[in-house]
């Protein structure tokens, strides 16, 4: 035990820890049932899955609890933060922090201060937990969803499967397979019950899909919580997709501590019909319209997923979210890689930073750390083709939507 004393002591004493308080408190949900330390954390080839000792993926309502937290890889990212090494699949997160623009470490880090000490005392020398007890987890009900977002593939949308061919025998084979649905843990009462086991000082619950509202099985989850009134003390925290009004959970929400809603809007009016596509803006606005009347008392935030599709749009976007008076937070897209914003042409890159000025200091911050990285001619090959094979496959056309893409695609062929 002696380098978790010495890592202690560290750790009060050095503001540039590489400990983060996820790997011990938190489970991360994927859609097909995989776990990882949390959302941002690496998952390019399944880079952070939580696998058994012989390199299988855990899966979920599958393989026990404790032996998913407690996997090698897991073991190995808790033991290295102790012994202050930076864990390869959090480089986002220690990229972030060397630009000064935040990160999800810092921020859970905060929000769970007070338990940094028992995080220390619930760890094994070889970096496994004493003892499972989450305190935040993220539920991905799955990939049921009714849109097929660009940015998105078939493991998180169901709908995505329907073009999936369009990419047979092509470099992104592999990045959209056809999912195969074997498993639907999250309608499962029984993995419900077992994770409710491992929950008793819980205070965070997120919930995300696919769409969640179309999962009506977490209501089962969420019902366990008001039945023994500890939803008093946790904190619920939905994304939704705005393309339905999720009636049906309001008043079960309602018994919760508070409740945090992110709405996925992207883009607007017709951009939003090309990026999440089918979305259409008038749904869209009027489900916005419905949900924003719960205003006073769920915490309402549009969360928008910025790629190479929306980034030329966001001081339009700002004003939109400043005429709803709700705060905007980004995302930017870096999986699948050639749909990060570094790889936006030079030309168009200053253009839009050019076009960032009724930004805060801090959203413009964020914008130009990742549109001034280093850009890779290669992704952005692979990006054109891939814009073009989805073109095809949907019977849409980019530079109908999007015009700032028109001069870049109006030549474009596939070689
Ligand atoms: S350091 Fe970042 S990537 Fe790693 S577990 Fe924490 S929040 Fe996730």
């Amino acid at each position: 035990m002696k380098e978790l004393n010495n890592f202690d002591k560290a750790y009060r004493t050095n503001v540039d820890t590489k400990f983060c308080t996820l790997p011990w408190l938190h489970l991360a949900t994927h859609p097909i049932g995989v776990v990882t330390p949390c959302c941002v954390a690496d998952m390019k080839n399944g880079a952070s899955f939580s696998q058994s000792p012989e390199g299988k993926n855990y899966k979920l309502s599958k393989d026990p609890l404790p032996e998913i937290a407690n996997s090698p890889r897991f073991n190995k990212v808790r033991k290295q933060m102790i012994q202050g090494i930076e864990p390869d699949v959090c480089k986002n997160c220690y990229f972030y922090e060397r630009n000064k623009v935040g990160s999800k470490r810092y921020d859970a880090n905060n929000q769970f201060a007070d338990l940094i000490d028992d995080c220390f005392k619930n760890t094994n020398p070889d970096g496994s937990l004493k003892e499972l007890n989450y305190r935040y987890i993220e539920l991905r009900l799955g990939n049921v969803c009714n849109l097929k977002c660009v940015t998105c593939n078939g493991f998180s949308s169901s709908k995505w499967n329907e073009d999936v061919l369009a990419f047979k025998d092509t470099q992104f084979e592999t990045i959209y397979p056809k999912i195969d649905k074997t498993v639907e843990w999250y309608r499962d009462t029984n993995f419900y019950d077992e994770l409710f086991r491992y929950c008793t000082d819980l205070r965070e619950i997120w919930i995300n899909g696919g769409e969640p509202t179309l999962i009506k099985e977490h209501g089962y989850f969420l019902q366990k919580f008001i039945d023994n009134r500890s939803c008093e003390n946790i904190e619920l925290h939905y994304s939704l997709n705005c393309t339905a009004f999720p009636d049906k959970f309001i008043e079960q929400w309602k018994q919760f501590k508070n409740v945090k809603i992110h709405l996925s809007i992207d883009d607007l009016q017709d951009r939003i019909h090309y990026v999440r596509f089918p979305s259409r803006w008038d749904v869209t606005y009027k489900n916005l319209e419905k949900i924003l009347k719960y205003k006073d008392i769920f915490n309402i935030q549009i969360l928008q997923t910025v790629s190479m599709l929306n980034i030329a749009n966001m001081n339009n976007f700002k004003k939109f979210t400043n005429e709803l008076g709700i705060e905007w937070l980004m995302n930017f897209v870096k999986y699948p890689d050639y749909l990060g914003v570094k790889n936006l042409p030079e030309d168009l890159k200053k253009e839009v930073l050019n076009n960032i000025d009724l930004l805060s200091e801090e959203e413009q911050n964020k914008v130009v750390v990742e549109v001034t990285q280093q850009r890779d001619e290669v992704l952005y090959q692979k990006f054109l083709e891939f814009v073009t094979r989805l073109d095809n496959k949907r019977n849409i056309d980019i530079k109908k939507y999007l015009p700032e893409w028109e001069i870049y695609f109006k030549d474009y062929k596939i070689s």
